[in-house]
């Protein structure tokens, strides 16, 4: 934790000059350079800590650096760095049965990816060739990955750039009953208006034509919308009815996140592919995968797969999934993501919504929040409009600017902040950041009539 501002000015100089960053204009963007990070917090060359809500992109679910991933790391790359993926390797094997072991149903084969976005890219090109069909059924206010089926399938601004309108994908609107597209008023109404809406966008599309729908479990970066019960038990019925393969895309939602292994067992339904990544382990090596259920796997039994990387399965990746995965059943950290999720962020969020009238929603489960912060609780009109930038955002950059003068580092989306430590967060963290929103709230709270 020695401050080295020199240091730091050298990382960042070397970044704005070469570093070209995701989904920025790069000459509006000013990164911070982080000196390291150990757990739940990190710190920059200036010697300021942060308290980590974002766990990173949603991704370190056992914090950053624990000891028994990076050692398993070490351990790997000591004796098998890498290798080609037509082999049996040791890592890959036992990452595979691991996942295999936790997924829904007869989620049983796990093909490997380096990420989200290739898993659903695989995903969609295995329903595509099971079923013989080319469209693909989203939802909007979801996002699914960069790469062009991926962020063709994503419901939010990010699609509209590469949307040539060729990808086959159709997006229709799933519940969300703050901000109902279905005039509901009740979970009940909003869950049976968007069942009938994608029963009808179906008939409208042609059934015969589409492979599949893909669907966030819970929809992450698009706001946490927890589906009413018996949404997805309903998806899944009209995916049978209409052999439309089911894909839940759980690259956010999964390994822990809701307080759950994976979130569909929230709801009592099991997908024909369940994309992954992120969680699997913390993001310490990039990987993702699609756990393929039985029947999907035998249409490749006889006849090739047509897709494959270079680094399916690496390794060093792998292994350290396998050691995240052991590490997250010796310290229970999905049973602490609900637990810290049930008795400290929800009725700490709760309290908050309580004293600030910027918060409009609550909502989420496990170590997976939202708050909607809107500039009238009874207009529900959002602090900042859809898809602002510059000027126009510039509430919730302030807002984002007074959490971090408090030491924690918020997710902002849009109007939202998410709440999404690590999963293994304790009670004294929790607490910790529940306390700078207080504080950061009353700068959001002073853009509210
Ligand atoms: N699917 C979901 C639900 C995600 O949240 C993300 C990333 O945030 C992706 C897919 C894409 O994953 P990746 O960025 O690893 O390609």
């Amino acid at each position: 934790l020695t401050p080295d501002p020199a240091k730091g000015a050298a990382v960042k100089a070397a970044d704005r000059a070469h570093v070209f960053h995701s989904w920025s204009a790069q000459g509006l963007i000013d990164p911070l350079a982080v000196a390291g990070a150990e757990g739940s917090y990190f710190w920059d060359y200036e010697g300021n800590r942060y308290l980590d809500f974002t766990s990173g992109l949603v991704f370190t679910n056992i914090g950053y650096q624990h000891p028994k991933v990076v050692r398993a790391i070490q351990e790997q790359a000591a004796t098998m760095t890498t290798f080609a993926p037509a082999f049996a390797v040791e890592a890959r094997s036992e990452a595979a049965r691991l996942i295999a072991s936790r997924t829904p149903g007869d989620l049983d084969k796990i093909f490997f990816t380096n990420g989200g976005a290739e898993a659903i890219e695989n995903a969609v090109r295995m329903a595509r060739l099971h079923t013989g069909r080319h469209k693909v059924l989203a939802a909007y206010r979801s996002y699914h990955g960069g790469t062009n089926t991926a962020i063709n399938l994503t419901g939010d601004p990010r699609r509209w750039a590469s949307d040539n309108g060729t990808s086959g994908a159709v997006h229709f609107w799933a519940p969300f009953l703050y901000r109902s597209v279905f005039y509901a008023s009740t979970e009940e109404e909003e869950c049976a208006r968007a069942l009938q809406h994608l029963q009808d966008t179906i008939a409208f599309e042609g059934p015969a034509s589409i492979a599949a729908i893909v669907l966030e479990t819970v929809p992450g970066t698009a706001g946490i919308m927890t589906p009413p019960p018996g949404y997805l038990k309903g998806v899944r019925e009209i995916c049978d009815r209409h052999g439309i393969v089911f894909v839940l895309d759980e690259v956010m939602a999964g390994f822990g996140r809701t307080g759950k292994w994976f979130a569909a067992e929230h709801y009592d339904v099991v997908p024909d592919l369940m994309t992954f990544a992120k969680g699997v382990n913390s993001g310490y090596v990039p990987l993702g995968g699609v756990a393929i259920s039985g029947e999907i796997a035998e249409t490749f039994d006889q006849r090739a797969f047509p897709g494959g990387l270079t680094y399916s399965g690496h390794p060093l990746a792998c292994a350290a999934a396998v050691a995240t995965l052991t590490v997250m059943e010796e310290e229970q950290v999905v049973e602490n993501a609900a637990h810290i999720g049930a008795t400290v962020i929800e009725p700490g969020l709760r309290n908050l919504a309580e004293r600030h009238p910027s918060i409009g929603d609550v909502r989420g489960t496990g170590m997976f929040w939202a708050l909607e912060l809107v500039k009238n609780r009874e207009t529900r009109e959002p602090l900042v409009p859809y898809n602002a930038t510059g000027a126009a955002a510039a509430p919730m950059a302030a807002f984002g600017a007074a959490c971090r003068k408090r030491g924690l580092w918020p997710f902002i989306n849009m109007n939202r902040t998410h709440v999404v430590p690590p999963c293994n967060v304790t009670e004294a963290e929790a607490k910790e950041g529940l306390a700078a929103l207080d504080e950061a709230l009353t700068v959001a709270d002073e853009h509210t009539a």
